[in-house]
């Protein structure tokens, strides 16, 4: 696992550069930006910000340079080295990124720290010339705050913009960038010293198109995928959303925040009476004869730590020796995390505080990915270690950046279970969200199962008084402590009552789709999309298909299931019809039923290509807030989809319908010439894997607006590239101009 910035975290922003510029990293959390592909690279000692520029300045054709620096290395040292920039001449931007807070070791106050309007003075004071305060609430700086010539105070929207006016000015200019750190503010929210805002992000998973753009423009761990039967999605993960809203820049309209809303409630199970006494567990630890070894492993802020100081202090109730040691490295930033845990019958057995290579008894995994790595699975002792792991697919840092990156689950299962004795596999977020209400459940519910499979050398009662001395969330730890114990003797019923599915991945995996699966379900949604005419012009395409293939003698029939897929998609092109429908058909209502309580109001975040501004730096359309007035809109809006295509329809009209109306023309002719191609006799099977490319390429045709259009645009130089390739000519897929998919002899020509 990759550490990353947390989900909502200023740095997220801030430290983006525009087109054609680069920065410098910093210490701390800013050094994080050289592996997030930001044009950022090298760092200094704390106080030596932008001292390797003032060097190299003078011997490159860069003419400036943008530099990263925190607030607390500012106070530390750092305005030394901007002194020391306007000295050299040096044209240079320092971003100092004000999140009131010693971010990357847990929160600690900055010593001594300067407000922004004391900052801005004492830079006035060294000499800088331009200073740019930029923040997410810059209505706090609208009265007494310093005015003077060369200060200026922005929206973070604006931010690009402001750094792009920046950096053609001479000498030293400096950005204020204020927004407090992320997981200061959720501790300040927790402990009721900041106001929580009454507004969540929503993602509408039937209207998301999976193109990746809320994760580029957010860098938010929080946006999860979703896999769904069109495709993968994105979702909110709630309980670890910091409420920053920089998502909501994701060009799309699947997005709503909801306000008056409360996260939804657990299940209301009967569990007494659904659940008899459960028996006792095997005995577990041969009476400690050897000190039993835990591995405990996930990633910071998964309460990894806190398991083992429970199990830690059980041992210690009960006079056991016990040794427990935390490898925490960047665990602020979703790095792995791991827990060594030794207990035994006397203190004085236990001669090292790790758990030796290969001794391994127990690994109770939070995290697939990190109980996965070779450095967890080397501890275990591969004859006799258990796994219990958490399959939950949480996302990794790649998939901020590339919206197909795997989570290879069925994978990640198989090296676990090559090196236990036996390994089980659950989602225990899932099943502590819907149980409890909280994922942060999920390691308790681990911790039962371990004890309740006899895998734990400590009482119940010892257990249960440690979740009680640790003081938090006491009655939800015991009861998840509970759930795992249930889960360990009856995972059907507890699977069910969860909601969750009761198969492993190796058998979802192995239940693959069938191609009536396929057509059929999308067949009932392009009837629902326009009517039966339009699903038969779908059926009919996907039967002269499969007729050809089947010809072929292609068993797996992959060519006919990528038509079915990819024909779909194009045929149901997301216009504003659409959209209303899935806004209006029930299933977005019910499942925003499933996440909130409360009597909340929708706000929608639309682009309308016919009424909307367009950013006069980048040319793209802007989105705007409606009211909860848009639902009833919509219902208005998804009746009239008859219009659509006819000469009434003015949504028809914009550039972006009249491309994905051509776009189904164009595959359809496009699969002609496949089918073609493939009716010449002895076609190789290299042949056919070129066209099964060629017709999945709409896949990546996905997003809304300059994001569709960009996407469109490489799919079609690659669509241009396999063409060639299929008819046997040669073709450098990056040296291929854009021209139409389907005729590419316009090239030549
Ligand atoms: S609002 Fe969006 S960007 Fe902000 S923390 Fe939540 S998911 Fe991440
Ligand atoms: S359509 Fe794209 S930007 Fe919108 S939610 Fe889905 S992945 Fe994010």
């Amino acid at each position: 696992r990759k550490p990353w910035f947390c989900a909502g975290c200023p740095h997220n922003t801030s430290t983006k550069v525009p087109e054609g510029s680069r920065a410098l990293a910093g210490i701390g959390c800013h050094f994080m930006v050289t592996w997030m592909d930001r044009d950022t690279e090298t760092f200094t000692q704390m106080g030596g910000e932008g001292a390797s520029w003032i060097g190299q300045a003078p011997f490159t054709n860069t003419r400036h340079v943008f530099q990263n620096i925190g607030d607390g290395t500012y106070f530390h040292s750092g305005i030394l080295a901007i002194r020391a920039a306007i000295a050299s001449g040096a044209n240079i931007t320092y971003k100092i990124l004000y999140n009131d807070a010693v971010a990357m070791t847990g929160g600690q106050h900055v010593d001594g720290s300067l407000t922004v309007e004391q900052m801005v003075y004492q830079l006035k004071g060294e000499g800088v010339k331009r200073i740019a305060v930029v923040s997410d609430l810059p209505e706090k700086y609208a009265r007494d705050f310093p005015k003077f010539e060369g200060l200026s105070v922005d929206h973070r929207d604006n931010f690009t913009a402001i750094q792009k006016a920046l950096r053609k000015l001479d000498g030293t200019s400096v950005i204020i960038y204020e927004q407090t750190c992320a997981t200061e503010k959720r501790r300040r929210r927790k402990r009721g010293l900041l106001e929580d805002p009454d507004k969540r992000v929503f993602i509408n998973a039937s209207v998301c198109e999976g193109c990746g753009d809320c994760g580029v423009q957010s860098n938010c761990l929080a946006v999860a995928p979703k896999e769904t039967e069109l495709g993968r999605k994105r979702v909110i993960d709630q309980n670890a959303c910091n409420k920053d809203y920089s998502c909501l820049k994701g060009f799309c309209p699947s997005f709503v925040t909801v306000t008056g809303a409360t996260l939804h409630k657990a299940l209301a199970v009967s569990t007494e009476q659904n659940f008899p006494e459960l028996p006792a567990p095997p005995s577990c630890g041969d009476e400690l004869s050897e000190p039993y070894n835990i591995l405990l492993t996930g990633v910071g802020g998964m309460g990894v730590l806190t398991i083992g100081s429970i199990i830690g202090m059980a041992a210690h109730i009960e006079g056991k020796g016990v040794a427990v040691l935390t490898q925490t490295g960047l665990a602020q930033k979703f790095g792995a995390v791991s827990s060594h845990v030794r207990i035994a019958k006397n203190q004085a057995d236990i001669h090292g505080v790790r758990v030796p290579a290969g001794k391994g008894q127990l690994m109770l995994g939070a995290d697939m990915v990190v109980s996965s790595a070779e450095a967890s699975l080397a501890c275990l002792d591969s004859s006799a270690a258990v796994a219990i792991v958490n399959n939950h697919g949480s996302p990794t840092a790649d998939f901020t950046q590339d919206p197909d990156a795997p989570f290879p689950e069925q994978a990640m299962e198989q090296v676990i279970g090559a090196a236990t004795r036996d390994a089980h596999f659950f989602d225990a977020s899932v099943l502590g969200t819907a149980l409890l209400g909280d994922a942060m459940t999920s390691n308790l519910i681990l911790l039962g199962f371990a004890w309740q499979k006899g895998l734990l050398p400590l009482g119940k009662g010892a257990l249960e008084e440690a979740i009680r001395l640790n003081g938090v969330a006491v009655e939800a730890n015991l009861q998840a402590f509970l759930w795992g114990r249930r889960l360990a003797e009856q995972p059907g019923k507890v699977k069910d009552l969860a909601g969750l599915d009761t198969l492993t991945a190796a058998e979802q995996n192995a239940e693959a789709e069938t191609l009536d699966d396929i057509v059929s379900y999308r067949a009932t949604e392009l009837g629902k999309y326009q009517n039966r005419a339009y699903a038969r012009r779908y059926q009919a395409l996907v039967d002269k298909v499969k007729t050809v293939e089947q010809k072929l003698g292609a068993a797996e029939l992959a060519l006919t299931k990528s038509v079915a897929r990819n024909y779909h998609k194009l045929l149901a092109y997301k216009d504003e019809y659409e959209v209303a429908r899935l806004y209006t058909g029930g299933e977005f209502a019910e499942s925003l039923n499933q996440q909130f309580d409360g009597d909340y109001k929708l706000t929608f975040h639309l682009a309308p290509p016919l009424i909307s501004k367009r950013d006069p730096e980048t040319g793209y359309l802007i989105k705007r807030e409606f009211g909860p007035w848009m639902l009833p809109a919509f219902r208005v809006l998804a009746k009239l989809k008859f219009l659509r295509g006819t000469a009434l329809d003015v949504f028809g009209r914009s550039e972006e319908r009249k491309l994905e109306r051509s776009l189904i023309g164009d595959y359809e002719r496009q699969v002609d010439q496949l089918l073609s191609a493939l009716s010449v006799p002895n076609t190789s099977p290299e042949t056919l894997a070129v066209a099964i490319e060629i017709a999945g390429l709409p896949y990546f045709m996905r997003g809304f607006g300059h994001v569709k259009e960009a996407n469109i645009t490489t799919v079609q130089r690659r669509g241009m590239a396999l063409m060639k390739q299929l008819k046997g000519e040669s073709a450098d897929p990056e040296q291929v101009r854009v021209v139409n998919i389907q005729e590419p002899e316009r090239l030549e020509k």
